[in-house]
C-alpha cells in the first residue's frame, strides 16, 4: 500500500491534491537529501481535504529547487485517495491520524490496512533516526494557529514554541502520527486554521524551514511567557441516532448556534448556550474525559430548550460542518496547564 520514493515525481511541485492519487499510486514516503543526514520526517494529507500542508511544502520546496536542504527531509503524503474527493476520509476507510501505534507501541485502532502501512512507515523511519516530525493539519473551524503535542518535555514543548505562543497538549484520542513518532524524536501536529484560510501554508512552510535550519532543539521547558499551554480534559459527540443542524436548516434535535465556532479556544463562562434542543428528552451531546469516562453532566446542562455549559470551560476545534461533527467530534474541551516544570508524561 505505500510508494517509497528517492525523490519528487515530476509534477508534485504544482500538483493539485485531487491529483496526488494518480500522481503517487498511493500513500507515498518521499525521501529527500539534504546537506545534514537526519532527516526532518513531514506529514501531510493524513486528513484529505487538508491541503495546507500540500501548498506549504509546495512553497517550501519550490524555494529550494536546484539547492540542496539545509538538512534531509522524509515527505509522507497520507490519504491521497480522500484528497480525490476533498475528503477527511473515506468512509470505508480508517482515519489516517488514528492509526498509529503509541510510544510503548501499544496499536489504539482495530488493525486495518492502514494500520500495517502506518507500521511501516514508523519502521522505515526508525532505521532513518529522524531529527524531528511534523505533521502538518488544518482546522474545520475557525482556531487560532496552533502545535499540538503529546508530551510535556522539552524538546516538544520547543517544536511548538516555535509555531505559536499557545499550544496543546493532548493524550486523547491516542493513535495520532505525532505520538508514534514520539518514540523516534520530538513531533508536533502543526494546526494551521482554516483550509483555504490566508497565512496557513506560508506559516508552515517558514516553520518547516525554519526546522530544516535548526542544528539542535534545546531540552528546555520554554519561559511561561513564551508559551501558554493547554491540555484537553475531555470530547464531546454527538450520538448517533440525535439529527443536529445549524444555521437556516430546519431545526433537528440538536440545532448549533450559528456563531458556534468563533468560541474556540475562548474560556466560556458557566452559563454558555451551544445550542438550542427539541423533542429530546435526553441530553444530545456526550462527553467523555481522556480516560474515556462519560461526564456529560459535568460539562452540560438542559435549560428548557438551551443547551448551556454546566462550567467554565475552553472549547477547541469547535466546527459547525455537520460531516466532520459525525466523522471526529464537536469539539474538545481544553484547560490551561500549569508550567510543566520537570513533569513527566504519565
Ligand atoms: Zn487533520
Amino acid at each position: 500500500m505505500l510508494t517509497v520514493l528517492e525523490h519528487l515525481p515530476d509534477g508534485f511541485l504544482t500538483a493539485r491534491g485531487p491529483e496526488l492519487a494518480d500522481l503517487l499510486g498511493g500513500p507515498a514516503l518521499v525521501h529527500l537529501p539534504g546537506e545534514r543526514a537526519q532527516p526532518l520526517f513531514v506529514s501531510i494529507l493524513l486528513h484529505g481535504n487538508e491541503i495546507t500542508g500540500l501548498h506549504a511544502v509546495q512553497q517550501l520546496l519550490s524555494r529550494y529547487r536546484g539547492k540542496a536542504l539545509p538538512r534531509a527531509m522524509t515527505l509522507f503524503i497520507g490519504n491521497v485517495e480522500a484528497a480525490r474527493y476533498g475528503l477527511r476520509r473515506l468512509p470505508e476507510q480508517a482515519d489516517f491520524n488514528r492509526i498509529w501505534p503509541d510510544e510503548a507501541g501499544r496499536l489504539h485502532a482495530p488493525p486495518s490496512v492502514e494500520t500495517r502501512m502506518a507500521g511501516q512507515v514508523l519502521e522505515i523511519m526508525a532505521k532513518r533516526r529522524p531529527f524531528a516530525a511534523v505533521d502538518v493539519h488544518n482546522n474545520t473551524g475557525h482556531n487560532p494557529h496552533y502545535a499540538a503535542i503529546n508530551r510535556l518535555e522539552g524538546r516538544w514543548l520547543q517544536l511548538a514554541r516555535a509555531f505559536a505562543p499557545a499550544a496543546l497538549y493532548f493524550r486523547y484520542p491516542p493513535g495520532t502520527l505525532a505520538m508514534g513518532f514520539g518514540a523516534l524524536c520530538p513531533a508536533v501536529t502543526l494546526e494551521c486554521g482554516i483550509v483555504g484560510a490566508g497565512s496557513g501554508a506560508a506559516h508552515a512552510a517558514a516553520y518547516l524551514d525554519n526546522c530544516l535550519r535548526m542544528t539542535t532543539i534545546a531540552d528546555e521547558t520554554p519561559p511561561d511567557e513564551a508559551l501558554r499551554l493547554y491540555r484537553t480534559v475531555a470530547c464531546v459527540t454527538v450520538p448517533d441516532d440525535v439529527s443536529v443542524t445549524v444555521g437556516d436548516a430546519a431545526p433537528g434535535q440538536l440545532h448549533l448556534r450559528n456563531d458556534l465556532e468563533s468560541l474556540n479556544w475562548q474560556t466560556l463562562p458557566a452559563g454558555t448556550a451551544l445550542g438550542r434542543v427539541s423533542g429530546v428528552a435526553a441530553m444530545p451531546l456526550e462527553v467523555r474525559d481522556v480516560n474515556e469516562q462519560c461526564c456529560t453532566a459535568q460539562y452540560l446542562r438542559l435549560d428548557g430548550d438551551q443547551l448551556r455549559l454546566r462550567q467554565s470551560t475552553t472549547p477547541a476545534m469547535l466546527s459547525t460542518q455537520i460531516r466532520v461533527v459525525r466523522q471526529d467530534c464537536l469539539c474538545y474541551l481544553l484547560e490551561r496547564v500549569g508550567r510543566p516544570h520537570g513533569a513527566h508524561d504519565g
